[in-house]
This record gives structure tokens, sequence and C-alpha cells, in this order.
């Protein structure tokens, strides 16, 4: 892509209004497939989790998961969402070689749930983004072309097919078009996501790991010239990998379409391929229309019609949403936007609120899960939620160092020590004999011996240069293995030389 071809990005904004639409393809967490029993295990040997059903073999007849169905109306009842009374599958039909059966078992014009809406946070201004629907459906296998450079089936020497995850079940949640958001559309699009993602997770219904394709975006955006409300053309990147790659992808389609607009051009409906590595986008298909796939209801699955009883129940399974959550915690624990910033970045959010609950004050546990032990899973490569250390652990440890039972220098040996399996905090701090020297004899020889062995030291401070202190504290630190109070032994030391 040449400058010529895109816009600078305030000019693009100057003359048009983007209109975002956004399709996320949330895998569902199930132990199996959507309409049979396979294994939905990811990183399997390919094809060795296949079956009749998601092979689409002749005269195999699926069946609904139920799990699968739960996972969804939970999921459309947390973005506010009407849950439909009675709704069928359909079939999509159109031919690729991912799918063995030549249609996809989808939703179209009766989606379980729709009609909802999701209010997110953007530099301080809240962008209500409406929901059109969330609908269940199955996921394709996935091809593998070898040989080309770039990984895409242009240049490819040959192709192969992985069938385990055809049938996994998919839940696409696709909002209305969201306007208004001018400048900040790739930003907003990129909070709607990660919302969604802290969502699904609290919900439990998905790893919604982005880089293994359990979450997946395809970023829809047309442009309107500045005081029109007619829809412009609009573009689809497809699986758009990354938080990060989300916004860049769309504040690239916003410059290239509006340089098309403005030298009088015309957008072309299409899909669109994200480069991360260029930081461009490249035509794909040109996008069919929905009439085009010959829509029809399912025969091989009967309808589903979840009582109001059963949707009530799972209304009461929902957990406080994320955002309420993080200001109630935030506010609860006195940390500042910043502070908390590193909370959520550092994914220690449910550790704290844990340790706290263990009785730590929150200060004390996010010191020990941002710094100390942050440190130790980088080191080891680890999640934070990997270390041999529980929250209740991590409470007990600062509970020894507000006892006096130990100093912060001592609690690190001590995490040492539970790290190692060595048991727990006070376990540790016996067996490995931590504890601060609190005899008052053993101290008092200990300064004494210091006094004789430094006589120079000694006078100075005789002399009131207190500050020669510091040399007779850490010989004294030195004698008592660190397990001293070093105010202690200065008050000590300043009565014993006055
Ligand atoms: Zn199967």
């Amino acid at each position: 892509m040449t400058a010529a071809e895109i816009l600078d990005y305030d000019d693009a904004l100057a003359s048009y209004d983007p209109v975002l639409g956004l399709e996320v393809h949330v895998e569902l967490n199930t132990h199996s497939k959507m309409f049979c029993g396979c294994s939905t295990k990811f990183g399997a040997e390919p094809n060795t989790q296949t079956c009749p059903v998601c092979l689409g073999l002749p005269g195999s007849l699926p069946v609904v998961n139920g799990a699968a169905v739960e996972s969804a109306i939970r999921i459309g009842l947390a973005l506010g969402c009407e849950i439909a009374p009675w709704c069928r599958f359909a079939r999509k039909n159109y031919f690729y070689p991912d799918m063995t059966k030549d249609f996809q078992t989808s939703q179209y014009d009766e989606p379980i749930a729709y009609n909802g809406s999701v209010t997110i946070e953007v530099d301080g201004v809240d962008y209500v983004i409406e929901i059109e629907r969330a609908h269940m459906e199955e996921d394709a296998g996935k091809l593998l072309h070898v040989g080309g450079a770039t990984g895409r089936i242009q240049g490819a020497e040959y192709s192969l097919i992985d069938y385990n995850r055809a049938g996994v079940p998919l839940i696409e949640i696709v909002t209305k078009p969201i306007r208004g958001t001018g400048a900040n559309a790739p930003e907003v699009a990129k909070a709607y996501v990660s919302f969604l993602r802290d969502l699904l997770r609290s919900l439990g219904v998905s790893d919604v790991r982005m880089e293994q394709g359990s979450l997946r975006c395809d970023a829809n955006v047309s442009l309107m010239p500045k005081g029109t409300t007619e829809l412009g053309t609009r573009t689809e990147t497809k699986n758009v990998n990354s938080l990060r790659s989300i916004e860049r992808a769309l504040r690239y389609e916003i410059r290239r379409q509006a340089a098309v607009l403005a030298s009088g051009g015309r957008v072309h409906q299409e899909t669109r391929h994200w480069h991360e590595d260029g930081g461009y986008t490249s035509p794909g298909r040109s996008k069919v229309q929905a009439e085009d796939y010959r829509y029809f209801p399912e025969p091989d699955l009967v309808p589903i019609a979840p009582s109001r009883e059963w949707v009530e129940q799972l209304r009461a399974t929902l957990p406080e949403m994320p955002a309420v959550r993080n200001k109630r915690l935030q506010a609860e624990w006195g940390f500042t936007d910043r502070e908390f910033g590193d909370v959520i970045a550092g994914s220690a959010l449910d550790l704290i609120e844990a340790t706290v609950a263990a009785g730590a004050s929150a200060a004390a546990a996010r010191k020990w899960w941002l710094s100390e032990l942050a440190r130790r899973a980088n080191e080891a490569d680890l999640e934070l939620t990997e270390l041999n250390i529980t929250p209740v652990q991590v409470a007990a440890v600062q509970k020894l160092v507000d006892a006096g039972t130990i100093n912060d220098k001592l609690a690190r040996q001590v995490i040492d020590g539970v790290l190692a399996g060595e048991g727990d905090p006070e376990d540790v701090v016996a067996s490995r004999n931590l504890a601060v020297v609190s005899d008052s004899g053993a101290l008092e020889a200990a300064v004494d011996k210091a006094i004789a062995a430094d006589p120079d030291a000694a006078q100075k401070v005789r002399d009131g240069k207190v500050q020669a202190a510091g040399a007779l504290i850490g010989s004294v630190m030195r004698e008592m293995r660190g397990q001293a109070d070093a105010a202690a032994v200065r008050t000590l030391l300043l009565d014993r030389l006055s």
C-alpha cells in the first residue's frame, strides 16, 4: 500500500463518520461438540476427535448439546438479550473443504438470544453497544496450507485438513451498527471485545484465548460523509486475532476507505485480510448476500424451547458483571486508577480478592502479588495462578510480618520455602528458623560484640556522629543472620553508646 492509497487518520475523520459492526465468534468450553459426543480438547493429533456426525457421513444424526444451549442462554442474558421461547437451527449452505456436510448448522432468522445492549467505557465516555443477536452454530475444521510463504492458500503446494474443530460449539455475537464513536471508533471496538472477553471469562463458558482462536472477531466498518445519515458500503476484516490488531486494522480500513471515497471511487463490499506484519488489509472474497446461502430450517434437529423457569434459574447463576465488580473492588480497596490498572494488567484481580478475603490488607496483597510473586512467575514463565502458593498462604505471610515475627526480607525467604513445597508459612518459619530474634539477651550480646569489634565507629557515635551507627547496625544484623528488627537494634545501640 502506498501513502496515496490511504488518507491521514485525522483528515479521514474530518470528512467521514465511521460506523462499526462487530461479529465475535466464541468457542464454548463444553467437553463435547455441538451435535456429537466427540471431545473438544485443543491441540490433539489431527483428525483423532471425529465421528460420523461431525464428519457429516450420510445417515448420521445430530443431537443438540444441552450444556451448549445453557451457555448460550447465559451469554444472552449477560448481554441483556431476550431469550427466544422457541427457536430452530438452520442450514447455511456453502461448499468449503473444511465443511464436510457442505452446510453449516447455524441459526438464521430464529436466534436463541436477541435485542441486548451493553455499556462500555473509553476515556471516561460511556458507549452503549446494542446487540442484535447471539446465536448458536458449529465451528468448521481447520485448513493448513503448506509450502507457501504466508500460510495462505495462495502459493501453497498442498493443503491439509484437520476436522477436530469441526462441530465445536460456537456462539456468534453480532452488534447492531455502532454510530457516534467518531475518531474513537477503533478504541471502542477494542474496548468492546475486551469487555466481551472479561464477561465470557467470568461466565466460565469459554477459554477466550484469542491466540488459540477460541475468541475471534470480524470487524465491519463503513464511512458516512459528515452530515449524512445513510450507511456507506462496509468491508469485513476477518479473524483479527488480538485486541491490538482490532484497533490497528480498523484504523487502517478507515484511512483506506476515506482515500477511496475522497478520490471519487466506490468502496467494494468484500471481506478483507489483516496483515499483522505490514499493518494493512488486502481484499479477500467479495461478500455474498445472505440469500445466496439458501438457509432453511434444519430437519434433523428438534426446535429448542427453553422454559421460562429454566431461563430464570440460569439468570440467577449470572456473576456480577466485570465492570461493576471492578468499580466495586477499586472503591473497596482504595486503589488509584493506575494501581487498579496494574492489577488488571497483571491478571491479579482474583488472587488479590482472595488474599484480602483471607485477612490481608488490599495494599499488602497487591504488593506481594504484583512485585515479589509477579517477578518469580515471570522468571519461571508461569502464570501467577500457577505458582505453588495460595492467597491464604500469602495472607499468612503478611500476618507474620504484621505480628513482627518476620520482617520483609525474611518474608521473601518464607515465600521461597512455600514455593519449594515446604508447607505453610508458619511451618517454613519454624523449619528454617527464620523468626526475628526477640530474645533481648541475644540481641544485647550481638550489640556488645559489634561495639567491641569496631571501637572507632563506636567512638564516633559517642561523639555525636549518629550516621556512624550504620556500620555497627550492619554487623549486628549479620551476626543475627538478618533475624533482628533493625529499628530495635538501632535503639539498643544508641542507648549503649549514649
Ligand atoms: Zn463427532
